[in-house]
C-alpha cells in the first residue's frame, strides 16, 4: 500500500520539459536512497516504450524490469509541479508518482491511484495544493474492497426458511472475517426483505469490519409464509464501501434469472453475480505478464477493447469478481491482476464472440510485452548446463562414457551433433522498406527450401511436417505482425522473432496437448527464416542412419525425429523419466541420457555405439568393440524376434512364478496395438488425456465414450485407470489455480481432484459406467495417507452404490514416500498398490523429475527407491494386496530381476516393451531374482546397485 510521509512530498518544483522533470524525480529518489543513479535511465527507457501518463495530470514514471537491480528498497517520489509539465505524449503533468519498486509492489500503488482519477476536480485540487498533507490525504486515501466471493457464498442448506438462510449468511460473514459477532445478533431479529424474484436481503451496519455480501440458499425449491425463498442475501454495510455490491444486486434482478440460481455452482452464482447473463459470452484466459497487469499492458488491452463492436467486460476470478469495463484503463488497472490471475472477459449481443476471443488473443499474446507460459517457469529458472570456462573434450575414443539408461536397444552409427545456431542481429533498423524486403525475401527463400524437403521425402512423416511449416509461412498472423513491427524501427530479424515468439507462446498456452506441441514447429519456421536473414546455415540432419547427439531433446523434437534414420539417442542433460525418454522408448529409438557436456565436442560424422540398455556411449570404438557389439545386437535381434513370438503367452519364471505384464496407455485409441503387443490388460491409462483435449472439463457422456474404447479393445481384460492427475506443472487452462512456487509439492493428482469433488465424482461415474461387467480397477495419484484415500473412496462408495459396476477394485498409487512408509495402514483399507516409480524417485531423491542438470542422477534403482518399494510389498502381501509397478522401473531390464525379487506381482510398461518385458521374466528363477533384491537392498546408491546387478 501507498504509505507517504510529508518527506516523500516535493511541492512547487519547475521544469522545462518532461525530460528535466524525470531527471528530477529520479534525484529525488537518490537522495532518499531507495534507488541507485543508474535507474534514471531506466525511468527514461520506460518512457520511451510508452508514456506513463495517467490522467487526471498525473504520470507514474518507473523503471523497466530491467532496472529493477538498480532499486535499493520499494518507495515512491511525489512531485509537484504547479504549472504543469508538457509530457511527450501530449498531456500536461502537474504531479509525478515515481515509483521505485522490486517487484510488483507498483500494482498496488497503481490500483490505489486509480481511485483518485475517479474523482472530479483532482487534478486543479493537487496542482494547487500548498502542504503536503494535501497531496498525502488525496493520493493515500485506501480503496475499500468489498468482499463477495466463493467464501460468502453457502449453497444448498437444508433449510425451513428464509430466517435461517439469513443468519447462515451473516454466520458465513463472521467466519469470513468481515463482522463481528454483534452483527449476527442484530441481525437476528431482523425480517429479510424481498428483492422479487424469490430473493430477499437482511442489512446490517453494526460490527462491520470489510463490507461485504453473502448469499445462502436452499437445498430445494422453498415457499415459506412469506412467498418463494431462492436465496437471501446478508448485505454488511460500511459508509458508501457497499455501494459496488448493491449495484452487482442490481444487476443480477435486471437479467431476471434469479429463479435459476438454485443449483448453480458457486462459480456461476458470482458469473451472474458480476453481470454476466446466461447468454453471455464468456472466456477465461491466465496473465501471463511477469509483472501484471501494469500501466503498459492494460493500455494495449484498452486498446484492443475500444476497437470491438461490443462493449466487453472484464473481471478477475480471483478477485472480488466485480466487473469493470475494458475500455478503462483506470478500471482495467484497478483489478490489480497479477501474473498467473485469471481474467474472464464477458460481452452481449452480436459479434461478441469475437471480440471476447480478440481480447484472449491479446492477453496471450502478451499485449505488447514478451511473456512465458506459466509452466515454463520451472524450466527457466535453473541454468542450463554451467556456462564454459574453457572448451570441454569430446570423450576419449574407444572408452565407454556412463550415462542414464533412457531407452533399450544398442546401436552403432556415426553421430550428428545437433548444435543450436547462434544468430546475432541488430534489433533496430533505419530503413523499414529495406527490411521488408528483406523479409520477403528470406520467406520465399525459405519456402523454397521447405518445398524441395517435401518433394524428397514423399510420402512419410516428415514431409508432413515440412507442408505444416509450408502452410505456416504463409500465414499472414506471422507476417502482418512482423511488418509492423518493422513498420515501428525493428530490423527484420528482430520482427520476425518477435511474430514468432508471440504466436509460439500463444500456442504453448493452448489446452489441447498437440496443439500446444505446434509452438515448436513455429519456432522451427522461425529459426529458418532467422538462419536465412542472418546469413547462418541451419544443421540438416544426414541422409544415412545416424545417432543424435543433442543437449536435450523436447518431446515433440522426439516425435519429429526421422525414425527411418535416427538409430539412437545421447543427450547431454535429462534423466531416465524425461518425457523425451519416455517418448523414445515408446519408439523404440535406443536412448541415453545426462551423458554430459562432454558429447556436445564430439565431431559430427565420428562413429558411435549407444548401449540404452547400460548406460553407455562409446565414440571411435575399436573394430574389436564394435564386432563385439555387433555380435550383441544380432543376439538381441534374435531375442526380440523370440520375445515377439511369445507374447501371448503368461511371464512366468523359470520355476513357475506368475508376473502379470501390462501396458501403460496416455491414451484409449492404443489399447488394441497393447492387445496385440500382448499385453494382459492396462496397467495405467494415464486418464487426463480426455481432459486435456477439450477446452471444458468433459462431460459424463463425453468421457464413458472414451473408456469404453478401452474396455472394448480389452474384450474382458482388466483395466487399471488412475483418477485425473494434473495440477502443478501442468496445470488444465480451465481450471484456475493460484501460482505455486512449488507446484511439484502442490496441488496436484488427489489433493486437487478432492477440492472439486464433483469433477471427481463424474469421472468415478463414467469409469464405472463404462466398465459395466468389465474389470475396472480404479487408483488415485498422489495420495499422501489414508486420510487422502479415504476421502477418495467415499466418492467412490457413493457412485459404485448406485451404479454398481460388476468387477471392481480401488486402489491407491504409491508415488509419495509418506505412502510406502505407512502402506500397513493403507493395506488394510484399498485392494491394490501401483508404485508410480517415476514420481517416488522424484519425492525420495528430492530430485525434480525434469530438471536439466539433476535428473541425469535420479536413478528410480536407487536403494533409497528400493526400500520404499520392499516396504509396499510386504505391507500389501501382510493383507493379501497385490501390487503393480506402472514407473519406467518396470521395463529397465537390470530393475526387472529385482522388483521380482522384491514381490512385485504386476509390471506395467509402454506397450512396445510388454513382449521383452515377458522375455526378461521367463529368463529368471524366483530364487534368484530374490536373490539380485537381496543384494540390490545392500548397496549404499544407485550406481553401486548397477554394478553389483552387472557383476553378479
Ligand atoms: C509415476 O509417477 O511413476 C507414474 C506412473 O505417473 P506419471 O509418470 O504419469 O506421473
Ligand atoms: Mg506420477
Amino acid at each position: 500500500m501507498l504509505m507517504l510521509t510529508r518527506e516523500d512530498v516535493q511541492l512547487g518544483c519547475h521544469a522545462a520539459d518532461w525530460k528535466g522533470a524525470l531527471a528530477q524525480a529520479a534525484a529525488a529518489l537518490v537522495d532518499a536512497g531507495r534507488v541507485s543513479a543508474e535507474y534514471g535511465e531506466g525511468l527514461l527507457a520506460r518512457e520511451a516504450q510508452s508514456s506513463t501518463y495517467l490522467g487526471k495530470g498525473i504520470a507514474i514514471p518507473h523503471g523497466t524490469p530491467e532496472s529493477r537491480r538498480y532499486v535499493r528498497s520499494t518507495g515512491v517520489r511525489v512531485l509537484q509541479f504547479p504549472e504543469g509539465v508538457a509530457w511527450h505524449d501530449g498531456s500536461r503533468v502537474n504531479l509525478l508518482v515515481t515509483i521505485a519498486a522490486q517487484s510488483d509492489e507498483h500494482l498496488d500503488i497503481l490500483r490505489q491511484l486509480t481511485h483518485v482519477l475517479d474523482r472530479d476536480g483532482v487534478a486543479e485540487f493537487l496542482a494547487r495544493a500548498t502542504s503536503p498533507d494535501e497531496v498525502i490525504s488525496t493520493l493515500s486515501r485506501q480503496p475499500v474492497t468489498a468482499k463477495l466471493d466463493a467464501q460468502t457464498l453457502c449453497l444448498g442448506l437444508p433449510v425451513k426458511d428464509r430466517w435461517e438462510l439469513a443468519l447462515a449468511a451473516a454466520a458465513r460473514l463472521r467466519h469470513a472475517g468481515c463482522v463481528d459477532a454483534g452483527f449476527v445478533a442484530t441481525l437476528a431479529g431482523q425480517p429479510p426483505v424481498s428483492l422479487g424474484q424469490g430473493l430477499w436481503l437482511v442489512v446490517g451496519t453494526a460490527g462491520v469490519r470489510t463490507p461485504a455480501l453473502a448469499l445462502a440458499t436452499p437445498d430445494k425449491p422453498l415457499r415459506d409464509d412469506a412467498g418463494d425463498v431462492t436465496g437471501v442475501f446478508c448485505l454488511a454495510a460500511q459508509g458508501d464501501g457497499h455501494r459496488a455490491l448493491l449495484e452487482r444486486l442490481d444487476a443480477l434482478l435486471a437479467h431476471g434469472e434469479s429463479a435459476r440460481l438454485l443449483g448453480l455452482s458457486a462459480e456461476a452464482i458470482l458469473s451472474r453475480l458480476a453481470g454476466e447473463s446466461t447468454q453471455a459470452q464468456t472466456a477465461r484466459v491466465r496473465l501471463l505478464n511477469a509483472h501484471g497487469l501494469h500501466a503498459r499492458p492494460a493500455q494495449a488491452l484498452v486498446q484492443v477493447a475500444r476497437e470491438q463492436t461490443v462493449p466487453v467486460r472484464v473481471r478477475l476470478l480471483e478477485g472480488s469478481g466485480e466487473a469493470v469495463s475494458t475500455t478503462s484503463l483506470s478500471k482495467v488497472l484497478g483489478l490489480g491482476a497479477r501474473r498467473g490471475q485469471t481474467l474472464v472477459f464477458s460481452a452481449e449481443g452480436e459479434g461478441a464472440a469475437q471480440a471476447v476471443s480478440a481480447l484472449v488473443e491479446a492477453v496471450l499474446g502478451g499485449l505488447g510485452e514478451p511473456v512465458t507460459p506459466l509452466s515454463e517457469a520451472l524450466e527457466q529458472a535453473p541454468a542450463p548446463l554451467a556456462p564454459r570456462k574453457e572448451p570441454v573434450a569430446a570423450p576419449p575414443v574407444d572408452e565407454p562414457l556412463t550415462a542414464v539408461p533412457a531407452a533399450p536397444g544398442i546401436a552403432i552409427a556415426p553421430a550428428y551433433v545437433l548444435r543450436s545456431p547462434e544468430f546475432r542481429y541488430a534489433e533496430r533498423a533505419q530503413d523499414a522498406a529495406r527490411e521488408r524486403s528483406r523479409l520477403d525475401k528470406a520467406l520465399h527463400g525459405a519456402r523454397q527450401q521447405l518445398s524441395a524437403m517435401v518433394q524428397r521425402t514423399v510420402g512419410n512423416e516428415v514431409a508432413q511436417i515440412m507442408s505444416i511449416h509450408l502452410e505456416m509461412l504463409e500465414d499472414p498472423a506471422l507476417r502482418d505482425p512482423a511488418l509492423e513491427s518493422i513498420g515501428e524501427g525493428a530490423s527484420a530479424e528482430a520482427g520476425w522473432w518477435r511474430a514468432i515468439d508471440t504466436a509460439a507462446r500463444a500456442q504453448e498456452s493452448l489446452a489441447d496437448r498437440l496443439l500446444a506441441e505446434r509452438a515448436a514447429d513455429l519456432r522451427d519456421v522461425g529459426r529458418r527464416v532467422l538462419g536465412l536473414l542472418c546469413g547462418v546455415e541451419l544443421p540438416t540432419p544426414p541422409e544415412h542412419p545416424y545417432i543424435l547427439v543433442a543437449e536435450d531433446v523436447g518431446p515433440s523434437d522426439v516425435a519429429r525425429l526421422d525414425t527411418a534414420q535416427v538409430r539412437g539417442l545421447v543427450t547431454a542433460r535429462g534423466g531416465a523419466t524425461s518425457h523425451s525418454a519416455i517418448l523414445a522408448r515408446a519408439l523404440g529409438i535406443a536412448a541415453v541420457a545426462g551423458a554430459g557436456e562432454a558429447v556436445l565436442a564430439l565431431v559430427s560424422g565420428v562413429e558411435l555405439i549407444v548401449d540404452g540398455e547400460l548406460g553407455r556411449v562409446v565414440a571411435a570404438p575399436s573394430p574389436t568393440r564394435r564386432e563385439r557389439t555387433e555380435r550383441r545386437i544380432q543376439e538381441q535381434e534374435t531375442r526380440r524376434q523370440a520375445a515377439h513370438a511369445r507374447r501371448h503367452e503368461e511371464a512366468r519364471t523359470q520355476d513357475g512364478h506368475r508376473v502379470e505384464v501390462a501396458a501403460n496407455l496416455g491414451s484409449t485409441a492404443h489399447a488394441a496395438d497393447a492387445v496385440e503387443r500382448g499385453a494382459e490388460g492396462v496397467g495405467l491409462l494415464r486418464t487426463e488425456f480426455v481432459f486435456m483435449a477439450h477446452p471444458q472439463e468433459p462431460d459424463l457422456a463425453t468421457q464413458i465414450a472414451e473408456y469404453s474404447k478401452a474396455f472394448d479393445a480389452l474384450a474382458g481384460r482388466p483395466l487399471v485407470a488412475r483418477t485425473l492427475d494434473v495440477g502443478g506443472d501442468k496445470p488444465l487452462p480451465y481450471w484456475p489455480m493460484p501460482q505455486e512456487d512449488n507446484p511439484f509439492l502442490g496441488l496436484r493428482g488427489i489433493r486437487l481432484t478432492l477440492t472439486r469433488p464433483e469433477v471427481l465424482e463424474t469421472q468415478l461415474r463414467a469409469l464405472l459406467t463404462a466398465a459395466g461387467t468389465r474389470p475396472v480397477r480404479i487408483m488415485f495419484p498422489m495420495v499422501k495417507d489414508l486420510e487422502e484415500f479415504r476421502a477418495g473412496k467415499a466418492l467412490f462408495d457413493k457412485v459404485q452404490a448406485q451404479v454398481r459396476a460388476a468387477d471392481v477394485q480401488l486402489g491407491v498409487m504409491i508415488e509419495v514416500p509418506s505412502c510406502a512408509l505407512l502402506a500397513p495402514t493403507l493395506a488394510k483399507e484399498a485392494d491394490f498398490f501401483s508404485i508410480g516409480t517415476n514420481d517416488l524417485t522424484q519425492y525420495t531423491l528430492a530430485i525434480d523429475r525434469g530438471h536439466p542438470r539433476l535428473s541425469a542422477q535420479s536413478d528410480a534403482l536407487h536403494p533409497g527407491v528400493l526400500q520404499l518399494i520392499r516396504m509396499t510389498v510386504e505391507a500389501a502381501h501382510a493383507e493379501g494386496r497385490w501390487v503393480g509397478v506402472c514407473g519406467e522401473l518396470g521395463s529397465d531390464p537390470q530393475a526387472i530381476p529385482v522388483l521380482v525379487g522384491l514381490g512385485v506381482d504386476e509390471l506395467s510398461v509402454s506397450s512396445r516393451r510388454v513382449p521383452l518385458v515377458k522375455a526378461r521374466v521367463r529368463e529368471l528363477t524366483l530364487s534368484r531374482a530374490r536373490e539380485l533384491a537381496r543384494l540390490a537392498l545392500q548397496q549404499p546408491t544407485a550406481a553401486a546397485v548397477r554394478e553389483a546387478l552387472e557383476n553378479a
